[in-house]
């Protein structure tokens, strides 16, 4: 019997066809481009292009190997799908895909194969009441799928490497830049269809250069491999001036729509470390990133649902400033990042987490409107990735159900782990007045302002004394320089 397979965007690799042991004889594939898709965020150009140009790929590839694919363009997801009475659709993890999916009366779910963790499953390793912590997942999946194993113990005699990887980067440091791909002739006309259709959408699409084939993708894998790897780990947590990529293996976009899968990136870092190719500490923090983070972060989202987008714990009201989609801002930290995020749809995870996730919490920047930014401006964004990194990691909303303490810092930080303060107008060595780093102030009025909150956390407690016992002329001249920093942001 004739069967039916609908695939999102993000569904490309080839487990999903495998899984379903499709009949090329007679099963038909069906892909959608539906401007409901695109608009539920307003999503940056480039990630457009990206999902677009890989599904427009993908289908030609189909075609080519003489399967039955179909593709529609529509105005809603359902008024393709229920053109068709009955179909196979690999279950999405964002609630909205699930939403729009409900409407058609005859859906046969499967499971995602991309994952190593089934959905169900998170039920019973998170607590919805309680706070959880990647660590002990992180550490049973290393056991479970036995990967940088020695037995049964981790590779190395310990489970994290995570204190190696953040060193700070040499002014003269130069890093193998990634594999790009050129703009071929469908992702050019999908780039103009773009422009036509979302002209209001945020992000310029002149640099898009990301993979957009599965050949493609492998291609940048192996090259991350061989020439960056190595280095990944050293400088992990480093920004540097300019150089947007540094050792980053900007994979995150091809896992996501599935050119890549997990378990193939893992397996070919891992065999890099086996011969001798790339350091354990850099080995083991690439793989927590993807068989202890991404999968964490899906679990958080699937167990604690859309509900979670809303948290507040810290009752932080004020408006997304403009600056985050244009990047007009004299703060260079902010500026460097956001200028890369319009340019590349990108910024790498200390950027995301120390400047633009900082900046918001000290600014007491509404984290509903955060994370929807970080779902509309990057490449590899999706809900459920960004919700626990965002209002889990990112701003704290969460009251502490994912981390122990806020993440947010002075500007000491980003001097440390950056040269941006070399070249701001603003002093990171100031703590008051018209010239001191932004960071200074807002971070000693943010402790001020949740210092009952923080003083009973233990990992919070110290800064609110020091805070406490301050000169009173000093703090009250930071909560004044505050109020106006809150309101114009420089
Ligand atoms: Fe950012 Fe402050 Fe450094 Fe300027 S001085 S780059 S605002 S941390």
């Amino acid at each position: 019997m004739k069967r039916t397979l609908f695939l999102f965007t993000f569904q490309l690799h080839p487990l999903y066809l495998s899984t379903f042991e499709l009949d090329k004889s007679q099963d038909e594939i069906i892909l959608v481009d539906s401007d409901d898709q695109w608009t539920h965020y307003r999503f940056h150009k480039q990630r457009l292009t990206l999902h677009l140009s890989s599904y427009l790929h993908y289908y030609n590839d189909l075609k080519r190997q003489g399967y039955q694919v179909t593709y529609l363009k529509t105005i809603t997801l359902i008024e393709a799908l229920i053109k068709y009475p009955h179909l196979y659709v690999f279950k999405p993890t964002n609630v909205y895909e699930v939403r729009w999916l409900s409407l058609h009366p005859a859906i046969e779910y499967l499971k995602d194969p991309l994952f190593l963790v089934d959905a169900e499953r998170w039920h019973s390793l998170i607590d919805l009441k309680k706070s959880s912590k990647l660590d002990p997942i992180y550490r049973m999946l290393r056991q479970e799928f036995n990967i940088l194993m020695d037995g049964h113990q981790p590779e190395g005699g310990q489970y994290s490497f995570d204190s190696e990887n953040r060193k700070k980067a040499p002014n003269d440091i130069q890093f193998v830049p990634p594999l790009f791909f050129p703009k071929d002739s469908m992702t050019e006309s999908v780039i103009e269809d773009i422009d036509q259709r979302f002209p209001a959408h945020p992000g310029k699409t002149l640099a898009f250069q990301y993979p957009v084939t599965r050949a493609d993708a492998l291609a940048s894998l192996h090259h991350f491999v061989t020439f960056r790897l190595p280095t990944f780990g050293d400088y992990q947590d480093a920004m540097v001036d300019h150089l947007p990529w540094m050792s980053h293996s900007l994979l995150s976009s091809s896992i996501n729509l599935g050119l890549l899968s997990p378990k193939e990136v893992m397996d070919e870092v891992i065999k890099a470390y086996q011969e001798g190719r790339a350091p354990l500490a850099a080995t083991e923090g690439f793989i927590r990133q993807i068989l202890g983070w991404r999968e964490y972060v899906r679990g958080i989202y699937l167990v604690r649902g859309q509900s979670y987008l809303h948290y507040n714990a810290l009752h932080h009201h004020q408006p997304l400033p403009k600056f985050y989609y244009d990047g007009e801002t004299t703060m260079q930290c902010l500026k460097m990042s956001i200028e890369e995020t319009i340019n590349h749809g990108y910024n790498h995870h200390i950027q995301r987490l120390m400047v633009l996730s900082n900046y918001a919490s000290l600014a007491s920047i509404n984290p509903f409107e955060l994370n929807t930014w970080f779902n509309e401006m990057y490449i590899d964004s999706s809900e459920w990735i960004v919700a626990a990194n965002v209002i889990g990691m990112g701003s704290y909303a969460d009251g502490g159900l994912m981390s122990t303490k806020p993440y947010v810092s002075s500007g000491a930080y980003l001097q440390k782990m950056s040269n941006y303060c070399q070249s701001c107008t603003f002093k990171v060595e100031l703590k008051t007045g018209e010239k001191a780093c932004p960071f200074n102030i807002l971070y000693w009025d943010y402790i001020d302002r949740h210092k009952q909150t923080f003083q009973k956390n233990p990992r919070m407690a110290m800064m609110v004394n020091v805070w406490n016992k301050m000169d009173e002329k000093v703090k009250s001249t930071i909560v004044e320089e505050a109020k106006l920093r809150i309101k114009y942001h420089g």
